[in-house]
């Protein structure tokens, strides 16, 4: 297939008044499409349930985006029947032309652009910055990984013995559970799915219930795409009543799971257990949560340091797994970066990306449950040490904001310890650069991580002994790239699958040798 060479989607330029007026249409073309109703997807055939998600905008819970049909164990088994039932033929579908379906996806994206962002600022509450990145790696996601099954489709080079050919190539699994969290609902989602489709799996796929309506313009953008029938079914529903279901079912082949330590600890506990009728080890994909850190060492250039510590940790409220929540500052600097910090996250504007523009840096948290959750861990911090900044929550009936907060504490407290996934930023004082790494690395989890430094000698101790999966020099930590920063965590943040990166695709393959004597 003659394609051109991958390249990044580039981002909207807001500063283009074309840009800000579609935006702004969009948003209003969106608004008044809330409320609707929106049915699963099991081969094709739309299916209401009994049970309902009602999804509402975070900056406005009063405000219904839309309501999902909530699948029961009974659609789930209806799913798992109809995507094993397709795996016959799309297993057996020319790889060319899975590919053409995610090209043809990633063709739909760029043209349904500014409706996607308006869902997401609308269900995600995201600023248009934030969703534009999303949307954007969404694309990325389709555009590469359709690549990639090309550069794959006839396996890889081995060597043989004389007289004998020895050939090893991948073949699809079977039936994949993609399981995704709520802050990237187009790209994570999208790309989880795209990768377990294109390397001739069938999916039955289940959104986080806050962005289950984003979930169901997923579903259409694939039904637009052209992937047929069954390959990819649309299960939103609780994980709660669904989700041990969908993983312990002797159908399900794999699991892509993207969400909390937690729940992916729970996925993979439960694929483990062989269960009747089971002929295989379930593989699980799972990627999980964090508490990533910056450091700035005595070398540092302290005002990009601190614009990328805010930028880090206070974009898309703190909710992203890369977010930076730990800041790490040597003992000569700590003073200058974390006035400079205060002084940035002070002039964060926060509000609604709703009834905002592209000025709006900070949105609401996604939920009530979030908002409690961060709220508590803000009551925590304000007794574990000193709070520096932000520190006071509003109503929650008024939309779920939390400002920027910023605490100074010990490297053992709670909120430095603990993922919190809100605007909540630990400042910890260390002695030398030694100090530094080895906090940094106290920690169970392992995803992201950043080094502020001019010492060549500390960038290279940290190269090597930062443990983390995506480790990033005198740059913010956040907003990883397609095929440009494959993407996936250490230690408790999962199994280091690299999203967006030239491993990733042969984990939903079955990797084969066949050898044959002349
Ligand atoms: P979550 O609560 O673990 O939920 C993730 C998904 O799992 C949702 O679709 C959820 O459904 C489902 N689920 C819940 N219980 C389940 C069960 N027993 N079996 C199967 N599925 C179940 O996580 P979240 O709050 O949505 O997302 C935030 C977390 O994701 C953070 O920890 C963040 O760090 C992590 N994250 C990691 C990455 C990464 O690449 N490492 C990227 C993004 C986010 P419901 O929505 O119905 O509960």
């Amino acid at each position: 297939m003659g394609l051109i060479p991958y390249k990044n989607e580039p981002y909207l330029d807001w500063s283009d008044e074309a840009n800000v007026e579609a935006m702004r249409s969009a948003l209003q073309d969106v608004g008044s499409s809330l409320g609707e109703s929106y049915p699963l997807v099991i081969g094709g055939k739309r299916i209401e349930t009994d049970g309902e998600i009602v999804s509402v905008n975070p900056a406005n819970p009063s405000q219904v985006v839309g309501r999902v049909a909530a699948a029961s164990e009974r659609e789930a088994d209806m799913a798992l029947d109809k995507a094993t039932a397709t795996f016959e033929t799309w297993s057996r579908t020319a790889p060319e032309a899975r590919a053409r379906i995610l090209l043809r996806a990633s063709a739909i994206i760029k043209r349904r652009r500014f409706e996607l962002l308006a869902w997401a600022a609308h269900e995600g509450g995201k600023t248009w910055a934030e969703a534009d990145a999303e949307v954007a790696e969404a694309v990325d996601f389709m555009e590469y990984y359709s690549r990639e099954m090309l550069r794959l489709k006839d396996g890889v080079e081995i060597y043989s013995v004389p007289g004998e050919e020895s050939r090893y190539f991948y073949q699809p699994m079977g039936v994949g559970v993609t399981i995704a969290p709520w802050n990237f609902p187009v790209a994570i989602l999208m790309g989880m799915t795209s990768a377990a489709v294109v390397t001739g799996n069938t999916v039955v796929m289940k959104p986080s219930e806050f962005t289950s309506v984003i979930g169901a313009k997923v579903m259409e953008i694939f039904e637009e795409a052209g992937a047929p029938e069954g390959v990819v079914n649309f299960v939103p529903g609780y994980g709660s009543e669904i989700g041990d279901y969908l993983v312990q079912d002797a159908r399900t082949r794999f699991i892509s799971f993207t969400g909390s330590m937690k729940t992916g600890l729970r996925i993979n506990e439960l694929a483990a257990r062989q269960i009747e009728n089971q002929r295989w080890v379930k593989r699980v994909i799972a990627e999980m949560g964090g508490k990533d850190a910056m450091i700035i060492d005595d070398s540092a250039d302290l005002d990009a340091a601190a614009a990328d510590i805010v930028a880090s940790a206070y974009g898309y409220s703190g909710q992203k797994c890369s977010a930076a929540s730990r800041a790490i500052l040597h003992a000569d600097v700590h003073d200058d970066v974390l006035e400079k910090v205060i002084e940035k996250a002070k002039a964060l504007k926060i509000g609604a990306p709703t009834e905002g523009g592209p000025d709006v840096n900070v949105g609401p948290v996604i939920s009530e449950p979030q908002f409690e959750k961060v709220t508590n861990y803000i009551d925590v911090g304000k007794n574990e040490g000193e709070t520096l900044l932000g520190g006071d929550p509003g109503d929650p009936s008024e939309g779920y904001f939390v400002p920027p907060t910023l605490f100074e504490v010990d490297s053992t407290a709670t909120v430095a310890q603990e993922e919190i996934f809100g605007p909540v930023l630990s400042i910890i004082q260390a002695r030398d650069f030694e100090d530094a790494l080895h906090i940094a690395n106290d920690n169970p989890y392992g995803l992201t991580g950043g080094v502020y430094s001019r010492n060549r000698d500390h960038l290279e101790l940290a190269r090597h002994e930062f443990r983390a999966g995506n480790v990033y020099f005198n740059r913010k930590i956040t907003g990883a790239l397609v095929g440009v920063q494959p993407f996936g965590g250490f230690g408790m943040s999962g199994t280091d699958s690299k999203a967006g990166g030239p491993d990733y695709l042969p984990l939903h393959m079955l990797a084969k040798t066949v050898v044959e004597r002349f």
